[in-house]
């Protein structure tokens, strides 16, 4: 099987190196039951074909590393942030975010700049407090989570309950929770897994009969700060306020109240929704010299972020990275043979609406259209390389891709994917993607909240992370072969 499946695609590779689409068919019959290196068959024109381009990785790493574009992504990303603050969905400011990044992508001479509707969620925050009232004073630093009710006016004040865990509240009556504030204090284990607390704990209390939840900031380090995000409210149950609280006062609580200290706290949220917000995707594009608007390469970031911090992180030096990835090229005078289009995706913080909504409008033509999705949002430090999901024959073939980024230091290859929430519309269905793997450890140190400025972004870095941006997307989209996919319809 394995001989016989390297000579087919050494065939097809030489009976048409654009008849990407037969080579896709091909792969696509092939058994894909392998993840390791040791799995990979690629034919050997294809190996040879993708060192090639070690060269012209090198030249573009080089150019904006240490050539005429270094420091540029980062005195870019400081003019926006600098300009316009926090960009939440629904806000005047991202808005005139959108228009300012429309005329600087004009500026660079990007292709087909335009936007795309999405319609997303209007959360706005008011004025919002927390104050442990009995046994003590103390203000309770808090930020109201996205799509949170607000108290009524003069806020609520009401006995503390503390728990650890979902499990542990299992356990409490609805009698024991009826009328309290319900504190959820989750020890840190990995974002995806504590962040259910976030998302689900209004909810878990409302059913008991709560009146609001206080959940510890979701992030494994603090000094003092609440971390923010998105919650939802299940069907059918009472909203209920709910708010993240610092680490230091969560915890606090939660040793005060299993030694039986009696703690009354004091909440007012002004926090509401409005109606619906019709936002838009920011795009641009390197037009390819053979395919338009067919097998197109994205590479992505989202341009919205949280109202507290700036955004600079999350998701600015994705987004800047994968708009100055296209400019770069194109003043390099490199264009490959498929389209590269940047996404700067909206709405991505209250619930990936702007990926959602250019899947719905992309949907009846979408295996045509799209080649690969690149999306980072996992942070822009120090780049590490590339992280991918895809059939076998993709990982094999984006794997030898990742290698010529050797210059960089960032060959690390791991599958699935970690990162790359927006192009989870296409990637979790079997198209192929990648997220930037980077040296992120302290990211949720900053993360959705009011540390998340310019101060975290290195220049140095974020020229790393665009370089390694720009030379990925420029071999996949230049390669003689669409990369192979096993879509779920
Ligand atoms: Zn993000």
């Amino acid at each position: 099987m394995e001989a016989y499946r390297k000579l087919l695609l050494l065939l097809v590779l030489l009976l048409g190196r654009a008849s990407t689409s037969v080579l896709d068919n091909r792969i696509d019959q092939f058994e894909l039951d392998n993840s390791s290196e040791n799995s990979c068959n690629l034919p050997d024109t294809l190996l040879q074909e993708i060192k090639t381009y070690q060269p012209i990785v090198n030249k573009i790493i080089s150019g904006i590393v240490d050539g005429q574009f270094a420091g540029k992504t980062w005195e870019s990303l400081s003019q926006l942030v600098d300009t316009f603050g926090a960009r939440l969905a629904g806000s005047e400011q991202l808005e005139k975010a959108i228009d300012y990044v429309l005329d600087r992508m004009k500026e660079d001479q990007l292709e087909n700049v335009h936007t795309e509707n999405a319609t997303v969620p209007h959360w706005v925050r008011g004025y919002e407090s927390a104050q442990l009232v009995t046994p003590f004073k103390k203000n309770l630093p808090l930020l109201g989570l996205g799509t949170s009710v607000g108290t009524p006016r003069g806020g609520i004040i009401a006995d503390v309950l503390a728990v650890e865990s979902f499990k542990e509240f299992e356990s409490i009556t609805p009698d024991q929770v009826k009328g309290k504030i319900v504190v959820f204090v989750p020890q840190w284990e990995s974002y995806g897994k504590t962040v259910v607390y976030r998302s689900k704990g209004a909810s878990v209390a409302s059913k008991k009969g709560a009146v609001a939840t206080l959940i510890r900031s979701v992030t494994p380090f603090s000094i003092g700060s609440p971390h923010t995000g998105g919650q939802n409210y299940e069907e059918g149950v009472k909203k209920i306020p709910s708010a993240c609280i610092t680490v230091e006062d969560a915890e606090m609580i939660l040793r005060k109240y299993r030694r039986g200290d009696q703690m009354t706290i004091h909440l007012e949220m002004e926090d509401r929704n409005l109606e619906p917000f019709v936002s838009r995707n920011t795009i641009a594009e390197l037009v390819g010299t053979k395919y338009t608007n067919s097998s197109v390469v994205i590479v992505s970031g989202h341009l919205d972020s949280w109202d507290v911090g700036v955004g600079a992180m999350d998701d600015g030096g994705g987004a800047l990275i994968s708009w100055k990835a296209l400019t770069f090229l194109k003043a390099m005078g490199l264009r490959p043979k498929r389209t590269i289009r940047a996404i700067l995706w909206t709405g991505e913080e209250e619930g990936l609406w702007g990926g959602r909504a250019y899947k719905d409008a992309h949907k009846t033509n979408e295996k045509e259209e799209f080649n690969f999705f690149f999306e980072s949002d996992i942070g822009t430090f120090e780049p590490r390389g590339l992280d991918f999901s895809g059939n076998n024959d993709a990982g094999c073939i984006f794997r030898e891709i990742v290698k010529l980024m050797s210059s960089l230091n960032a060959t690390d290859f791991e599958t699935p994917t970690d990162g790359g929430p927006d192009i989870s519309h296409w990637t979790s269905r079997g198209f192929p993607g990648a997220s930037l793997m980077n040296k992120n450890e302290k990211y949720f140190w900053f993360h959705h909240s009011a540390g998340d400025s310019m101060a975290v972004e290195d220049p140095k870095n974020l020229d790393k992370c665009a370089a390694l941006w720009a030379a990925a997307a420029y071999v996949v989209a230049d390669l003689s072969v669409s990369i192979p996919k096993d879509v779920i319809d």
